[in-house]
């Protein structure tokens, strides 16, 4: 790929969904962002007309900065005067509001599922699949563009796969999950559910991890999206941990790999987002945790500002080839700071 673009002026962005879980890690995570700047807020009309200090439920652990507080919420109905949305909005609006957006021109940058299996709308994760941007030429919303990220707890297991996938091929995937309550948005689960408790189900998402690796390891060819030839198995479950996924996953490979080997690939692996030193790129994408008690949610969950994956406990597995443990940060590297990376990504190459 030809070098990135120097970003010289902050680009003026806006966000949908903002008083959301995910909307407000965006606000965190934007407030100080050398290449954006926050100029437009947006969610229901319950919130709109209001300033966003006096809507939101604040539950970050910075501050909300009173440039952002001030800032009069708007109705995603009404028209923006911005080019670039980040979406966090809830799935049953998404669809009609970010087409709605980019058919006015603008880029929308979403976390929402609904254009994830669009057949020319990238499903990104900057380390994995770069190239995916090149079905933007042959997207039809208008002027616009939609680029969406996948679901928090497929991003952290799909990053662990790609250097595997590159290295020795994946034929298999067997995945459980103990995702974090936060993944639910706010107020989410009730706490008389959460609190003293697992529950067994998460609607939609076993679908989801069964589904999204498939396109993120996938090829796009210049002319549509062709899935990898892989067979996965998902069991979803939400654990009272305010922040992480943990993931216990098992692999069958296409050529035979020492654990040593498989080590090494996930320590040395780089990708564009490092080479090109994006500001919410992690400077080592994998850790892998010697101590078998590691990795867990609330130790390792911020590590690289909550943009690295973390992994450990690799070991043989007596159905598939290995099994290992995964963690990552669902808010940050699943949601908020996965589509960030997208956008720098996409400004680096002039996109937006
Ligand atoms: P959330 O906490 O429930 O927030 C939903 C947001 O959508 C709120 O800002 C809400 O605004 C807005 N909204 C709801 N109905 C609306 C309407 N009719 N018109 C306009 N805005 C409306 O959800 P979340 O967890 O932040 O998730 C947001 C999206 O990201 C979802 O699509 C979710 O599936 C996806 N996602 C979430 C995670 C995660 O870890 N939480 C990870 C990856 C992807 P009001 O406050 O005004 O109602």
């Amino acid at each position: 790929m030809a070098k990135p673009l120097q970003i010289k002026e902050k680009i003026p962005v806006g966000i949908l969904g903002v008083t959301g879980s995910v909307g407000q890690k965006f606000v965190q995570l934007l407030s100080n962002h050398p290449w954006f700047e926050i100029v437009v807020l947006a969610a229901s009309h319950r919130s709109a007309g209001k300033p966003y200090g006096e809507v939101v439920n604040w539950i970050q652990n910075t501050p909300l900065p009173d440039s952002v507080a001030r800032l009069t919420v708007r109705d995603t109905d009404s028209e923006l005067q911005v080019s670039v949305l980040f979406s966090a909005l809830d799935a049953k609006v998404a669809q009609e509001t970010e087409q709605r957006f980019a058919r006015q021109g603008k880029v929308v940058i979403s976390n929402a599922r609904n254009h994830r299996f669009h057949p020319q709308v990238p499903l990104l994760i900057p380390e994995v699949n770069p190239d995916h941007l090149a079905a933007l030429e042959k997207q039809s919303f208008g002027g616009g563009k939609i680029v969406t990220n996948p679901n928090c707890s497929t991003t952290g297991m799909v990053m662990a796969l790609k250097p595997l996938m590159d290295a020795f091929g994946i034929e298999k995937i067997h995945v459980v999950t103990m995702q974090a309550l936060s993944g639910a948005g706010y107020p989410g689960v009730s706490s008389l559910d959460a609190l003293d408790n697992v529950i067994p189900y998460i609607s939609g998402e076993e679908e989801k991890m069964e589904r999204e690796p498939k396109k993120l390891l996938g090829q796009w060819d210049g002319q549509q999206f062709t899935e990898a030839p892989l067979v996965i198995s998902a069991s979803c479950n939400r654990v009272p941990v305010l922040e992480g996924h943990l993931e216990s996953v098992s692999v069958k490979l296409r050529q035979k790999a020492t654990a040593e080997e498989i080590i090494e690939v996930w320590r040395n692996f780089r990708a564009l987002p490092q080479e090109w030193n994006l500001p919410s790129a992690p400077k080592q994408p994998i850790h892998y945790f010697e101590d078998p008690k590691l990795p867990q949610p609330r130790l390792q969950r911020d590590l690289e500002k909550g943009m690295a994956v973390s992994v450990g406990r690799l070991r043989p597995c007596a159905i598939l080839d290995y099994k290992f443990t995964v963690l990552s940060h669902n808010t940050i590297r699943g949601a908020a700071g996965g589509a960030i990376l997208n956008a720098e990504l996409m400004a680096a190459q002039g996109l937006i």
